[in-house]
């Protein structure tokens, strides 16, 4: 507990500063601060960070003083939200205007980090998952300020890829040897000098004959199993040792088992033999550097992420529109992401889904209709959100053989209670049949032989079909997929697609440069709120014109002189109202031009708000 050694700091950030620190700014340069990023942090967030979870690591009396714990942690999501280095973070927080009116730094001690600072107080967020409660809490705070109604959300997955290469079988077997070599030496010197100094040119100094590096492929079977030999004999040489607890031991011994196999043989020796490729577990060791990551055939190695997130469809956009007091007023809300997990590439979606709603629904922002793709559509999911109180729209899965061109029940024509009344060719069934679990229909073989239907037909050479109730409520669901409603309400759930290329690309998820699940967790954590600050920072850059409206529209109503920070039509100065730059001219130009053309219209204004 190093950090008791360093006193609490805790600046006050409620009431306002006795001298307003940012008044060299001038009007023009604050109101773009707080139309920005820096703006909507300050403003909503710099207050919820949860630095009373971080204050019991420090003294209330004793010790340097600490840096502002509310600029550590803003600092730690600011670093994450523009994608930052340790050296980059550093000079924000020292030279960068917009950085220190974000975190409110009142003191010149709080501008100054040094690289090692800011690694500490990042180890101490991952190590009590603070990366979480930044999320979670920091996004709920941002709903409830903005307005965003969380009733309608989607969900989707991606894979994220740690800093690390793919190995070769021979590269896991020795880059794990290779680091506990390494780690033997720096931690146990005595029992280094125990070891065979063969082992170390092979494996880490990796010069001279008999490395591994330039292995030809038609050799790689026979130097696996050298390799494999090695790591059992150092297995067995260290195990009664100290360096049996070294964590580099224990992912040696874990690629050996995932790896390799220990054959007894009759004469009581033993001798070592790889296992077959294929019976080895997507979970295994990929890379001794990420021993946490996996793989996934489609989406290949690291880490897959679940990202739900609010969304609003024409039927919403329709009801702010009506609620909207004028036509410039009409800005939707934005989207928000409210959920995000990481965890194993070899987890199904489908696991994913009760958790993101368990935990939307603990925290208040969860669904009431969620879309999804057709990994989350199984009926077994459709019947946990309907427990939960979630109407979960996600298409089932394509029925079996209807990649191949086959016809399958959803081609029959089917009755309300499951009988099959005719089949794709036509035809009327012989006989039916059905009991408790089943249905079973039979067609004539004489008809079914003359069939040109019947190449993809479930029926010939079998003469019967059976199928399930379950089937059966299955096929009416697929069919009523193809409705011009579901089509109509689905085609919402494709924005997240977007949402998902702006975290890999514009948040650089796609190119992490850290290992292991911890360190990748914060980052997917903190660059999913940082999209979330940037999505609330153009929301309100958009909102910006109507908070303008408004006050020109009393002005005008009082025939006033408008305020704020507006230019003069130039050559004109006669005129009793001066327009607005940029956006905010385009949006209040027409209006302004028919005010001056027809004065009257003043009065009219508030009982047209469509003016
Ligand atoms: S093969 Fe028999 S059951 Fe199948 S479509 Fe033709 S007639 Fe109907």
């Amino acid at each position: 507990m190093i950090y008791l050694w360093f006193m609490l700091t805790l600046r006050d950030h409620t009431s306002a500063a006795p001298s307003d620190l940012w008044i060299q700014l001038g009007a023009k340069r604050r109101q773009l601060l707080d139309r920005s990023w820096a703006g909507v942090f300050r403003d909503y967030l710099l207050l919820e960070l949860p630095v009373e979870a971080l204050a019991p690591h420090f003294s209330k009396d004793f010790g340097r003083p600490s840096k502002d714990l509310h600029v550590v942690l803003g600092a730690l999501v600011l670093q994450q939200l523009h994608d930052l280095t340790d050296a980059q973070t550093v000079e924000a927080i020292a030279f960068n205007i917009a950085w220190q009116y974000a975190l409110d730094v009142q003191s010149e001690a709080d501008c100054y980090f040094c690289e090692r600072t800011l690694r500490t107080y990042r180890r101490l967020v991952i190590k009590h998952h603070l990366d979480e409660v930044l999320f979670q809490s920091l996004t709920d705070k941002l709903i409830h300020s903005v307005g965003v109604n969380t009733r309608k959300q989607r969900i989707d997955s991606t894979g994220v890829q740690s800093f690390m290469r793919n190995l070769t079988r021979l590269g896991i077997l020795v880059e794990s040897t290779s680091k506990f070599l390494r780690q033997l030496r720096r931690t146990y010197p005595e029992l280094y000098q125990g070891l065979d100094p063969e082992l170390w040119r092979k494996y880490v100094v990796r010069t001279g004959d008999g490395c591994f590096a330039s292995t030809l492929p038609s050799q790689s079977k026979r130097r696996l199993l050298e390799a494999a030999a090695d790591i059992d004999a150092l297995l067995r040489q260290f195990c009664p040792t100290e360096a049996a607890q070294l964590d580099s031991y224990h992912l040696l011994e874990r690629v050996f088992e995932e790896q390799c196999e220990r054959i007894c043989e009759a004469s009581g020796q033993s001798s070592i033999k790889m296992r077959d490729p294929h019976a080895i577990s997507c979970d295994n060791t990929l890379n001794p550097a990420d021993p946490d990551a996996s793989y996934n055939k489609r989406r290949g190695v690291g880490y897959l992420i679940q990202v739900m997130e609010t969304f609003c469809d024409d039927t919403d956009k329709d009801e702010e529109a009506e609620e909207a007091t004028s036509a410039v007023s009409e800005v939707a809300k934005p989207d928000l992401i409210t959920h995000m997990a990481l965890g194993k590439m070899t987890v199904h979606d489908s696991k994913a889904l009760l958790p993101a709603i368990k935990d939307t629904q603990a925290r208040g922002v969860a669904p009431e209709h969620l879309l999804a793709d057709t990994h989350y559509g199984s009926n077994q999911c459709i019947a946990y959100a309907k427990a939960k109180g979630v109407t979960l729209l996600a298409p089932s899965m394509p029925p079996k053989g209807k990649g191949q061109g086959k016809l399958t029940l959803e081609d029959f024509e089917v009755d309300a209670s499951g009988h099959i009344q005719r089949c794709p060719a036509g035809r009327a069934p012989l006989e039916m049949s059905v009991s408790k679990k089943r249905l079973q229909v039979r067609f004539a073989i004489d008809v079914c032989d003359q069939c040109p239907l019947q190449e993809g037909c479930p029926i010939p050479g079998k003469e019967r079909l059976q199928y399930t109730h379950e089937r059966v409520k299955q096929r009416a669901r697929r069919l009523s997929e193809q409705s011009a409603t579901f089509r109509d309400q689905y085609r919402w759930r494709a924005g997240i697609e977007g949402t998902i290329s702006r975290l890999k690309h514009q948040m650089g998820l796609a190119k992490l440069r850290v290992r292991g699940q911890s360190a990748v967790q914060y980052r997917v954590l903190l660059r999913a709120l940082g999209l979330n600050i940037h999505r609330v920072a153009a929301w309100r850059g958009a909102f910006y014109p109507q908070r303008l409206f408004d006050r020109l529209l009393s002005a005008l109503q009082g025939h006033q002189r408008v305020p704020g920070p507006y230019k003069p039509i130039s050559g004109n100065t006669n005129r009793r109202f001066e327009v607005p730059t940029t956006r905010v001219y385009r949006c209040l130009s027409p209006l302004l031009e028919r005010l001056f053309a027809d004065p009257s219209t003043f009065d009219n204004i508030s009982q047209n708000p469509d003016i």
